[in-house]
């Protein structure tokens, strides 16, 4: 594409289908019996691009030298406005750590319009970071450059494991400075400022319909619940295209169970949200709002990257999936004015037990390489999550690890446990007690396998497909991040070059599997990570 090339012609579905706000200064306000307000980006200083996603700019159909067009770094960085764009910011509400928080909305989130590719699929495309809306509060509407490499990567990563997620298309420098307290500590400092071009389906939240029933606003409620039925849940609408109160409980099932089956699939890589606010839930049931997420390095199931909720850890690991259940029945509240029948809710939320209990244990099986999955296994599972977590225990590799434990488990438990030698964090604290429990699983692990349709050759590629090599660790993140605070962006390539292939060996990347060293262990940004972004 040539800067003479016309750029991409722009879709408005969303805007056109549900009622905006008529107010159109740019403002910090409560906005009513709307699902949206039309906003510009406020320009950046000089717009560079640091990093785009190739696949991003195949799904999105477009030609992959878009990304050398002058309009590119222009529009991605918030300084013009292609004619087919029609911009604006979202308004929802949310349960901020259990709390009811009102008004939230996109503070510095900007949609900019809608590309459909070739196969007629349809993608929102939203700047990060573009300056101040009506629902920015008393924020500043824009993203440092550290919490923007976190996003980028982070949404590619988790796309290349397999992972529901919004996408990440561009990582623009800004040029400008922001200014952020990081650790809420009382010592703001200058940043350099970034934009994400995030893309998905759709941005829809929880917390879109909780704001309209809140307000008792029943109309836009039912007007924004069709939309998202027609644009994103085509087949549950019946034949003759009108939404009944069996279509609403049907939606209600279907995010249930689509946001179990998301949630067994952080748990299986060891991601960790860390805000699930029901304001960061998409109705899709995709992971979005990529913050003070983290990974598990060692096996810690009450581990939680997120200072701002040290003291609870309502986020930690393990809490995810009751969590999940908490901010669906916050989202079933929110549909109940049109399903009225409180029954009908109850039994749509009852599927998350079954669904994610069935994902769940499967997921398990995967990750042993078990075939059929039983329910007598939980069991095995259970055990070697207690085993893990009582030495730390690094979770990706000792995974792949146990992909190498033979059949034949060695009499001898030191033996026995050998193969798993690179996963501790301290050799010393592998007591003889430890090794005889570990090994003591290895054999009933063993014999679990024995028992198994699954060949030795089958058990070890379904290992190598369910559990990753490579993961975006904090502290790798960190490092790109230092360095491309340093000017050069180069890490953030390489890493997103490894994440690609998540479930190869990359024998030359073996570096960025290597656990966590012991400089970042307490070091913010890699164990500490707050809401500052
Ligand atoms: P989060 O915890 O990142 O999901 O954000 C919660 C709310 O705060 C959302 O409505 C965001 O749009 C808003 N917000 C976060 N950071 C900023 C900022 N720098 N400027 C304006 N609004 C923000
Ligand atoms: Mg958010």
């Amino acid at each position: 594409m040539t800067p003479e090339t016309p750029s991409p012609t722009f879709e408005r579905l969303f805007v056109d289908d549900v009622p905006g706000d008529p107010v159109a200064d740019n403002y910090r306000r409560q906005v009513l019996a709307a699902c949206y307000s039309r906003v510009t980006p406020t320009p950046v200083a000089s717009p560079r691009v640091l990093a785009t996603a190739r696949e991003v700019v195949e799904l999105l159909g477009l030609p992959q030298d878009v990304v050398d067009a002058p309009w590119f770094a222009a529009t991605m960085g918030g300084n013009s406005v292609l004619p087919t764009m029609a911009p604006y910011a979202m308004c929802y509400g949310g349960h901020q750590f259990g709390n009811w928080a009102g008004q939230l909305g996109d503070g510095r989130a900007i949609s900019l319009g809608e590309l459909v590719n070739d196969e007629g699929e349809r993608y929102e495309l939203q700047l990060k970071g573009a300056g101040p809306t009506p629902y920015s509060r008393s924020g500043d509407g824009r993203a440092v450059l550290r919490s923007s490499i976190r996003e980028f990567l982070c949404s590619e990563a988790m796309h290349h494991l397999g992972v529901p997620t919004t996408r990440a298309l561009s990582l623009v420098q800004t040029g400008d400075a922001v200014v952020r307290d990081i650790l809420y500590s009382g010592h703001p400092r200058p940043e350099p400022g970034a934009i994400v071009c995030r893309v998905a389906p759709s941005f829809i939240r929880f917390g879109n319909f909780q704001i309209l029933a809140a307000r008792g606003d029943t109309d836009t409620l039912r007007t924004l619940t069709d939309h998202t039925l027609r644009r994103h849940f085509a087949g549950l609408i019946p034949p003759d295209g009108t939404p009944t109160r069996e279509t609403y409980v049907a939606l209600l099932s279907e995010v249930t169970q689509r946001t179990a089956r998301m949630v067994v699939e952080w748990m299986r890589v060891g991601f960790v949200h860390g805000v699930m606010n029901t304001d960061n839930m998409s109705v899709l049931g995709i992971t979005i709002d990529y913050g003070p997420y983290g990974w598990l390095d060692d096996f810690a199931p009450d581990w939680t990257p997120n200072t701002t909720d040290a003291g609870n850890r309502r986020y930690r690991y393990r809490n995810q999936p009751g969590i999940a259940l908490w901010n669906l029945e916050r989202f079933a509240e929110a549909l109940l004015p049109l399903i009225e029948e409180v029954s009908l809710v109850e039994a749509a939320l009852r599927t998350f037990v079954g669904t994610f209990q069935d994902a769940y244990r499967r997921m398990w099986c995967n990750k042993l390489g078990l075939s059929d999955a039983r329910e007598t296994d939980d069991a095995l599972f259970d055990g070697l999550h207690e085993i893990l977590a009582a030495v730390e225990t690094d979770m990706t590799i000792v995974f792949r690890a146990l992909a190498e434990v033979p059949a034949e488990v060695p009499a001898d438990d030191r033996r026995a446990i050998a193969p798993l030698a690179e996963a501790f964090y301290e050799q010393a604290s592998v007591t003889d007690a430890h090794a005889t429990r570990l090994a003591t699983w290895l054999r009933r692990y063993a014999a679990r396998r024995a028992d198994d349709a699954n060949t030795d050759t089958e058990r070890h590629a379904l290992m190598t497909r369910t559990n990753p090599k490579y993961v975006l660790r904090n502290y790798l993140a960190q490092e790109a991040i230092d360095l491309a605070e340093a000017g050069d962006a180069s890490r953030i390539h390489e890493l997103l070059d490894t994440l690609r292939r998540p479930y190869d060996e990359q024998p030359e990347r073996a570096r960025f599997a290597a656990k966590r060293p012991e400089w970042a262990r307490n070091k913010p940004g890699c164990s500490m990570l707050s809401c500052s972004s």
